[in-house]
This record gives structure tokens, sequence and C-alpha cells, in this order.
């Protein structure tokens, strides 16, 4: 038995010097490698280190989603970071093969480069907040995630979501971190499949049949402010809400993402302050 143990940590040993790639921190101690997750039943294979990567200084509070727009060789190319001028890098991929796999490049107790400019709630540059999965996927607004992927990122995600208590809004897509700037995982991302499952957030169609039915304001300095106490930044203008609007339906209204202001979109949005606001966690105080 203590011959196990002891190949195990000699393993850990060699897996936190194979992660020492990060080039602008120190190594990941050897401590940190031995606390990284052990996921039950999901195996997550070690892939190239990626350069893409810096030391933490704050606690993990958010789960970032992407598609890579990319082949899995192009992108695990891509994601070693070595581009000093394009520099990248994501903790977990998820690929698209029948039987999809998980594949880590950076370690959990780092900060990976894959968020870029971005805001959720009080939190700017999520790359210091957050853990990042990239799914392979071309282009996730146009393409399908399989059942198989969507099943493995579940176990990933829950996995993630219970070691760090990570709350249910915090599970979110890079397109709602970063406002009109990117568009993944896109529309076809099976966000209704995960929060059916447990993993992130979902309105209960009671409370929005029940919004619908009062006929909610569509003004849009309301909406607006709705949208910013969910966690949008909604840049000033027009064109600032319109891109949140349609951050936020692509989302939660996959069917219609369009930026429109309408019924349905402010009832769902309606729905999930109601259901969230009142978490002792939440943030922002819900502005008129
Ligand atoms: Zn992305």
């Amino acid at each position: 038995m203590r011959a196990v143990f002891r190949s195990y940590f000699t393993y850990l040993a060699a897996l936190g010097l194979l992660l020492s790639g990060c080039a602008t921190g120190p190594e990941p101690s050897l401590v940190e490698a031995r606390a990284e997750p052990v996921f039950d039943g999901l195996r997550i294979e070690q892939g190239p280190p990626s350069l893409g990567c810096e030391p933490r200084a704050h606690p993990v509070s958010v789960l970032v989603l992407h598609h890579t727009a990319g082949s899995l060789p192009s992108s695990l190319e891509i994601l070693q970071g070595k581009d000093p001028k394009h520099k990248v890098g994501v903790h977990y991929v998820v690929t698209d093969e029948p039987k999809p796999r998980v594949i880590r490049m950076v370690l959990e107790s780092m900060a990976a480069y894959h968020a870029g400019k971005s805001a959720w709630g009080p939190l700017e540059g999520l790359n210091q907040h957050s853990i990042g999965i990239e799914v392979i996927n071309y282009d996730g607004n146009v393409y399908g995630y399989s059942d198989a992927q969507a099943d493995i990122l579940f176990a990933l995600c829950s996995e993630i979501v219970r070691r760090h208590d990570l709350r249910p809004w915090n599970i979110v897509g890079h397109s709602d971190v970063s406002v009109g700037r990117k568009v993944d995982p896109g529309s076809k991302f099976p966000w209704a499949k995960l929060a059916s499952l447990g993993v992130g957030a979902w309105p209960l169609p009671d409370d929005v049949a029940r919004s619908l039915a009062r006929d909610p304001d569509l003004s849009p300095d309301r909406v607006r402010g709705q949208l910013k106490a969910y966690g949008y930044a909604v840049e000033p203008g027009d064109p600032g809400l319109r891109l949140a609007t349609e951050a936020f339906q692509r989302h939660f209204r996959p069917a219609k993402v369009d930026g429109v202001i309408d019924r349905e979109t402010v009832a769902l949005l309606e729905a999930l302050l109601l259901r969230y606001h009142g978490d002792t966690h939440r943030r922002p105080a819900l502005t008129p």
C-alpha cells in the first residue's frame, strides 16, 4: 500500500515538474500539484503544458465555457500559448471525438489566459477569477454539441462547481463575460441540459409564466438595470444594451438571438433574478 502511495506521489511530483511550463510565474509547487483534484469516475488526460498562464491571485468564483472555433490538433497547438503576440491558455479541453476526452493543460491553481478583456458582476479580468473550459466545436452557434460532450461536460463542471463552491449564475459563457466581443460557446451550447442536471442557472418555468402574465415592463432603462443586476457589463447607449440583450439571449433564449428586448426575454430575466437574487451570496442589489 505504501509503495502504491509512494508511486502516486512520485507521479504527482513528475506532473508538477511537467506542468511547470508557465513562463510568467514561478513553478507551481509540488504541494499545489498534490492538491489538484481527483475526479471521481472521470479520466483527465494530461495534455501539452501551456505557457498561457500565470500565478493565481484570487480565488476561483467563476467557470467560463468556450468553443475553440478550430480542430483538436490546431486548438492544442494554439493553447500551448507559444505565440508571444497572442498568448492563450485554458485549464481543460473537451474533445469532439465520439467518446470525448478531457485534456488538462493548466493546473487550476494557476490563472489561464482564456477570457481576455472581460467582466461579470463586480469582477473584471475574469482570467484571475475563473477556470476555463474549451470545447472543440467550429462554431457553437451553428454546430450542435453531441450528447456525449454534454455528458462529459456535466461530469467535469459539476466536479469543479462542487470543489470551488461556485454559485449557479457564475457558470457562464465567454459571450456572457465579453459582451459584444465574443459569441462562444454559442446558442447551441447545452445550457438547459446542464442546468436540468444541476450545473448553472436556469429560470423556473412557473416564474417565467407569471412574469409573462404580468406583462413585463420593457423600458430600456429598467432592462439595463436588470441585466446589470444579473451580472452583464452593459455599455452605455442603445448599442450597448442591444449587445448585452443578445448575449443574454444566446445563453437563455437560444431560439431567437436578435438583441431585441421582447416580453419573453424580459420574463426570462425577471425569473432568473427572482430565483437567484434572494441568495445570500448574491452580489449587487437589484437596481430598478
Ligand atoms: Zn472563448
